[in-house]
């Protein structure tokens, strides 16, 4: 079982058995998350599992939808059973509102997905407000736009332009392969929308947060970014491959997150520029 980003807790004597307890379960077998959710009684269920690339989505449209839509009603129809349901943050995706024709979107913004990934999310975070209005549970949607860290996997395009930087400036590659270079997203940090999800389970009321920067960015800025972070010029090594192209794309995505930054009083640590070259850095170390 992946659990590589883990492994720095995991090694560590005083986190291991005594902070952080692992349980196997799998989104599939639903038995196994009861005997978890039974065992351990928790307060607060954090539930960001599930296929999550939206390109592979196309690929595999019934495992991703086993998973990331009905392996979500499955945890929510366990945690409903629970003497003392716990608060429980399904972490949502911009890719509800597809190719939006309003932006920046908010909380209030029509679902109109265009991906099997995106239709899939929509229906677990439909069913997250019905669970909170019909069943009066403490159930929250965080509407996470692109959250990037240098944990994120490879085959994210922040990741593969870090990685490629790095790489080349270290003559271990020559070129990266990239899709549409003029698309844009809303890129933030991770570690600020997993402190959101936490603020979330906190308030007194639940409720649905659109969790973005209100900054959005194209991938040739990320190339630029991160390219000149290392000293090289990105229109040297970067060529152009359709395999990394979409039958359907959202060409740009922009959040509004006001209601995250008044209700929550939270904010963003850094900008697009800090993120990428924390990326980067991370991934200079590694090589
Ligand atoms: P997503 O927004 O959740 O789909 O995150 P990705 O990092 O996979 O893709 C972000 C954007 O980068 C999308 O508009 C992609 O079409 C675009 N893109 C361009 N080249 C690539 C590539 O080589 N790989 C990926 N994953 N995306 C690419």
């Amino acid at each position: 079982m992946e659990r590589s980003r883990l492994k720095h807790l995991y090694a560590d004597e005083q986190i291991n058995n005594k902070q952080l307890f692992l349980h196997y379960a799998d989104l599939d077998d639903p038995t196994t998350i009861r005997r978890v959710i039974s065992k351990v009684q928790p307060t607060e269920f954090y539930h960001l599992a599930g296929q999550s690339h939206v390109g592979l989505s196309f690929d595999i449209p019934e495992s991703t939808c086993d998973t990331t839509a009905i392996g979500t009603l499955r945890i929510m129809e366990i945690l409903r059973d629970q003497p003392n349901p716990p608060r429980f943050m399904h972490a949502s995706s911009r890719e509800i509102f597809g190719t939006p024709t309003v932006s920046p979107q908010d909380e209030n913004t029509p679902v109109n997905p265009n991906s099997p990934y995106g239709c899939a999310k929509t229906f677990a975070t439909q069913m997250t407000k019905i669970y909170r209005e019909a069943h009066g549970l403490f159930f929250c949607n965080a509407i996470c736009y692109n959250h990037e860290s240098p944990r994120r996997g490879e085959n994210f395009v922040t990741r593969k332009v870090t990685l490629a930087a790095a790489r080349i400036k270290a003559g271990q590659q020559k070129s990266v392969s990239l899709g549409d270079l003029d698309a844009a997203r809303d890129w933030g940090y991770a570690k600020d929308y997993v402190e959101a999800m936490w603020l979330m389970l906190q308030q007194d009321t639940a409720g649905d947060y659109v969790l973005a920067t209100g900054v959005s960015h194209t991938i040739k800025d990320l190339l630029e970014t991160a390219f000149a972070h290392v000293g090289l010029n990105w229109q040297d090594h970067v060529e152009i491959d359709s395999r990394f192209k979409r039958p359907a794309d959202a060409h740009e995505l922009l959040g509004n997150p006001a209601k995250a930054e008044q209700t929550l009083n939270w904010k963003r640590s850094v900008d697009f520029q800090q993120l990428v070259h924390l990326m980067v850095e991370a991934d200079l170390k590694r090589d």
